[in-house]
């Protein structure tokens, strides 16, 4: 398993996630580890500083991958990194 470390530059925090196999990118993550990580990257009620897991800036984005047919919510994100660097 691999660990990234996802960033926010606007509060200036860090979070690491432990990722799963993908398809794509470097690996996933479930809904639970992008609630906990948007918590502490942000945390902060009604702040729009970042989107998906709370990340701003640094090497990797988070976007959902799979959704719950039921209720519309991501299930799974996956983690990549645009400029295609790996840490
Ligand atoms: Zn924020």
């Amino acid at each position: 398993m691999k660990t990234v470390t996802l960033t926010n530059d606007f509060h200036r925090t860090e979070t690491r996630v432990r990722l799963k196999p993908s398809k794509w990118g470097e690996g996933e993550i479930t809904w639970q580890q992008e609630a906990r990580a948007r918590k502490a990257l942000c945390g902060v009620d009604g702040c729009t500083c970042a989107g998906h897991a709370g990340v701003r800036g640094g090497l990797y984005v988070v976007e959902p991958d799979t959704w719950n047919w039921d209720d519309g919510t991501p299930q799974t994100f996956v983690v990549y990194a645009p400029q295609g660097g790996t840490a």
